[in-house]
């Protein structure tokens, strides 16, 4: 049996009667938990599979009582190894992947944590609305994760990040306690009644408001937070108290699962834009890539902005000897920058401006893009299914990035704009395909585990059985 810090079979056994849930301990499953999309490599004690939020307040309880850590588990495609620990796993994509409402009139979804986004925003496609984090592995990372993460993705730029779609969370915390964080207005009722309890919801909101309704602490905040749009690096402290506002969901967006662990959360949708105009363009250096995309988040205002970097150009060429004839070598990135204004002459005009733009400040572009109908028949053939660029390039068209819609006609001027229809969009599920970069072992024999499973290879999936002495990596159940 693998090693562990906390003893597998006592764990089983104290937890059997307490939990609906599956227990696991056997060498597979504690092998499969033990990596995620990162580097590392930590082996747990135990995986429970929770079949609702009961089972987590069990766990934690125990958790604590023992003090034996716990580490919840989206998909694991986190790049940190935040779902890793040589505790508890509480693995949410089994059982805990329901969308339990969906309220077109009051624009809100309710969902457990082990939803995948992909698969909720498929749902919300239906009715043309979306929760626009859109994050490249959106496809198979769960709600939670994302939460943990407060992810974002390339629509950031116009749409915020995870914590601008999350109206309320239903956490269990270190004690077993069970909050729903939204905003509420101190010393209002509501909050008036929260904080007279005697219970550790009533600490937190107390502690929370006396350490940052404080104008010194907020003159720190607003001198000492680091000038960028996107901050994990700490608790998001910044934001939980503003406008005689707290707001506990803040605290727990980005945390990675060390403050409490959601088992429901209440998010928001929006339109989902129906036109948009995407502007292709290769660069001969990052900076100045980077002097455009401050030029167009700045100057013009971007929906969406993503960039294909020299090394995955590079790898995809090398994986892919065909792609060399629509890259020339001295194409360093390529920029993909998206406008979704509902009018037309909008985007035109933006296009404009940003050819403009570009060129009158000197920002050197590669000139010469290769025919995009010709990269979309690539996109087709099966070869090119083994490139990790057409992979993304895939993404990229299959994301509302098209590359070119059938029978339309674009420039291959200095940028290439593309518009589409809806008509022409994808509302198919979509096939996780970067997955393949990091899946290496799709089955495996099972005294072999331990030299098999490389780091990453369980990213992604849900969970891992074994079928005919065969291990199985689980993609949804
Ligand atoms: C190819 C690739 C592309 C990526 N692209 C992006 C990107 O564009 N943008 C981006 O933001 N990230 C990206 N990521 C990172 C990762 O996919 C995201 O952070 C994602 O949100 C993680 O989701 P997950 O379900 O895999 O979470 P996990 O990896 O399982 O967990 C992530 C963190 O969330 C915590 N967590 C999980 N469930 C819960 C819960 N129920 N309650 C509280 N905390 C919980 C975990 O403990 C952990 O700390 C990418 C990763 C890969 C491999």
């Amino acid at each position: 049996m693998l090693k562990s810090v906390f003893d597998p079979k006592s764990i089983e056994r104290d937890l059997k009667s307490r939990i609906q849930g599956d227990i696991a301990i056997d060498d597979i499953s504690r092998n499969f938990f033990s990596t995620d999309a990162s580097v590392y490599r930590i082996v747990p004690s135990c995986i429970v599979y929770p079949k609702n939020k009961e089972d987590v307040k069990e766990v934690i309880k125990y958790a604590n009582s023992k003090g034996i850590p716990v580490h919840a588990r989206g998909a694991g495609s986190g790049l940190t190894g935040s779902s890793l620990g040589t505790g508890i796993v509480l693995a949410f994509r089994r059982y805990m992947n329901q969308i339990i409402e969906i309220n077109e009139e009051e624009a809100y979804t309710i969902v457990q944590p082990g939803v995948i986004c992909g698969n909720l925003n498929h749902e919300l496609a239906k009715i043309r609305k979306i929760v626009y984090v859109d994050n490249s592995s959106e496809n198979y990372a769960s709600i939670g994760g994302m939460i943990g993460t407060n992810s974002s993705g390339a629509h950031a730029a116009k749409y915020g990040y995870m914590a601008d779609f999350v109206e309320e969370l239903t956490v269990i915390l270190s004690n077993g306690e069970e909050i729903k964080t939204h905003p509420i207005e101190i010393n209002s009722e509501e909050y008036n009644s929260i904080v007279s309890a005697d219970t550790l919801e009533a600490k937190l909101y107390k502690s929370v408001v006396d350490l940052i309704d404080n104008p010194e602490v907020q003159n720190l905040i607003s001198e000492k937070w680091p000038k960028v749009k996107m901050n994990v690096s700490g608790y998001n402290i910044r934001d939980m108290v503003t406008d005689n506002m707290v707001d506990l969901s803040k605290a727990f967006l980005g945390s990675e699962a060390t403050l409490g662990i959601v088992v429901e959360a209440k998010l928001k949708f929006i339109d989902k834009p129906i036109d948009t105009t995407l502007v292709v363009m290769d660069f001969d250096s990052l900076a100045n890539s980077g002097k455009a995309v401050d030029l167009m988040t700045n100057q013009i205002g971007v929906a969406a902005i993503e960039m294909l970097g020299k090394s995955v150009i590079e790898f995809g060429i090398e994986m892919n000897p065909a792609l060399k004839q629509f890259i020339p070598k001295i194409v360093d990135n390529i920029l993909y920058i998206e406008f979704d204004d509902p009018d037309p002459n909008v985007r035109t005009e933006k296009v404009e401006k940003t050819r403009k733009l570009i060129i009158e400040q000197e920002v050197k572009m590669y000139k010469d893009m290769p025919d995009l109908k010709i990269m979309k028949n690539l996109l087709k053939s099966p070869d090119s299914s083994s490139s990790i660029i057409t992979i993304l390039l895939r993404r990229v068209s299959t994301q509302g990035w098209h590359t070119t819609p059938t029978g339309r006609s674009h420039s291959r001027q200095d940028a290439h704009t593309l518009g589409y229809h809806e008509d022409d969009y994808d509302t198919q599920p979509r096939h996780p395909l970067e997955r393949d970069q990091f899946a290496c072992c799709p089955s495996l024999m099972p005294n072999s585990v331990s030299t098999c499973l490389s780091p990453q290879a369980s990213a992604g999936y849900a969970d891992a059985t074994v079928q005919n002495g065969t291990t199985v990596l689980q993609e949804d159940r």
